[in-house]
């Protein structure tokens, strides 16, 4: 298929949702004006037209979906992602096993910065990201890490099949000098000056293949590191799929992860299990549009026990599967032990084998799934519904997209944008409009979310010739 069909037929399945966001909480506001005045009539019909035009809605994503299995290029995708994984897979296993490991240029990661599961993972990510594109090997130093100090190499497959040793004799902090040969890096946050291939860059050498393959590369990019990271030891191995038997995991299914505890009131808001079940049950009935019925199954996943317990009172006709103790373990004062890590990794790959998302991406246990299912799927690029905000990786370079549709502002509240326009974005308010602030004026508003497009960075990054 040519780009421009692939790109056309996601920005289409993507504005079906933005078109529907717009008219529904435009018709909520005007039908909350109604009611105050009385209208019951009025009230009534609006309704009317909200249920009519979500069916109208998830007929099309429906629709959409069967366009993409039955327009001939299905093969083709599923075979140019197992391309395209095969060969970055390829690429990292030659940066960490060095024929001549004693003389090798590394950076050193210290796997135990002060926060939490995904939080760590995504630190690794980076160094390892870093390390491709400086053509280092990875060092993982991960004794003593919290959530199991035997370190990384009980858990997961070791980053390396022989070369695990730094040196201190010739190390030096970021950016080190030319002939360095051991770099130490800092937490992203701190990293100065910023190489231009941190996230959200994706290599210019797959960019091409990736635009056209994927609906987000960045996330497909950092999953590959997740792939390559991910593997499992075989007690880990053994313990995921008992996992999955004893819950009865089965698909189709919805992941739905509901960030509670610590994060609440402090980095994110909190959510009702209704708000979350809403779109799981607008999911199921995209699926069973054309009268077909399915075991309604959710994977529900939580640092709050109580929310699993209530959504089973709540929702009997859904089959929830979950584990209340795994739960009970992911509260702060038992989050960092061996119990606590085997239910960590058991949600996020759970959550990551489910057909949709469901989750606020402000968790990074949300995101690390989100970018676990990337490799899954050629594609999974909208296989979620996030409550809060857009996809980012934290400590990311400018985020920016490209305006397609010049835009006049509607209220003083608006972005005005011409064609061309970059605007940096730092939100979707999911009702038609996102935030952000166009480069070229300086000015911080909104605008209609479908008058842009994203501009996907790209970085020249070392070619590795042969592999
Ligand atoms: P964030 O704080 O939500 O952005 O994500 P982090 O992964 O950085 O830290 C949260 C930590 O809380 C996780 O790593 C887990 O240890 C624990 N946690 C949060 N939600 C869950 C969950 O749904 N299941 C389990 N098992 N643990 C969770």
């Amino acid at each position: 298929p040519s780009l421009e069909y692939e790109f056309t037929r996601r920005r289409i399945q993507t504005n079906i949702g933005e078109i529907w966001n717009y008219f529904s909480s435009e018709l909520a506001k005007i039908s909350k004006v109604v009611a105050s005045k009385g209208h019951k009539e009025l009230e009534e019909s609006i309704s009317q037209v909200l249920v009519q035009g979500a069916e109208h809605k998830r007929s099309l994503l429906s629709d959409m979906e069967h366009m993409r299995r039955s327009d001939g290029y299905e093969t083709w995708r599923h075979k140019e992602a197992r391309d395209l994984s095969d060969l970055v897979q390829r690429r990292l296993n030659h940066l960490q096993n060095p024929s001549d490991c004693q003389n090798a240029r590394k950076l050193v990661c210290k796997l135990n910065k002060g926060c939490g599961y995904g939080c760590q993972l995504h630190h690794v990510v980076y160094c390892f990201i870093v390390a491709y594109a400086t053509e280092r090997t990875m060092i993982l130093k991960s004794r003593g890490w919290r959530y199991h100090k035997g370190g990384w190499e009980e858990v997961f497959q070791p980053i390396s099949k022989g070369c695990h040793i730094a040196g201190t004799a010739n190390a030096y902090n970021w950016p080190g000098k030319p002939n360095t040969q051991v770099l130490v890096l800092p937490i992203i946050d701190s990293l100065m000056p910023r190489p231009p291939y941190l996230p959200l860059a994706v290599p210019e050498d797959l960019a091409p293949r990736l635009k056209r393959l994927h609906g987000d590369p960045i996330v497909w990019w950092v999953g590959q590191f997740l792939k390559y990271l991910l593997r499992p030891q075989q007690p880990t191995r053994e313990f995921l799929f008992a996992g999955m038997r004893n819950l009865g995991f089965e698909r189709p299914i919805v992941g739905v992860h509901v960030r509670r505890t610590d994060k609440v009131g402090t980095e994110a808001a909190c959510h009702s299990i209704g708000e979350y079940m809403t779109h799981v049950e607008d999911y199921y009935r995209t699926l069973e549009i054309n009268g077909s019925s399915v075991v309604r199954r959710v994977f529900l996943a939580s640092d709050d026990a109580n929310v699993i317990e209530e959504a089973r009172e709540k929702y009997p006709h859904y089959q929830i599967i979950g584990d209340p103790e795994v739960a009970r373990m992911a509260s702060v004062s038992t989050r960092y032990t061996d119990t606590a890590l085997n239910g960590i990794i058991l949600d996020i790959h759970l959550l990551s084998m489910s057909d949709h998302l469901v989750c606020t991406f402000s968790s990074q246990v949300c995101r690390t799934a989100y970018e676990i299912m990337q490799t899954m799927y050629p594609d999974a690029s909208h296989r979620f519904k996030s409550l809060d905000d857009i996809y980012y990786y934290g400590g990311q370079n400018a985020h920016n997209r490209r305006v397609v549709i010049a835009h006049s502002p509607r209220t003083h509240e608006d972005l005005q944008l011409r064609v061309d326009d970059l605007v940096s974005v730092a939100g979707n308010h999911w009702d038609g409009n996102s935030k952000g602030k166009n480069t070229r004026t300086n000015q911080v508003g909104l605008f209609p979310s479908f008058k842009v497009e994203e501009k996907i960075d790209t970085a020249k990054l070392p070619l590795y010739p042969g592999i």
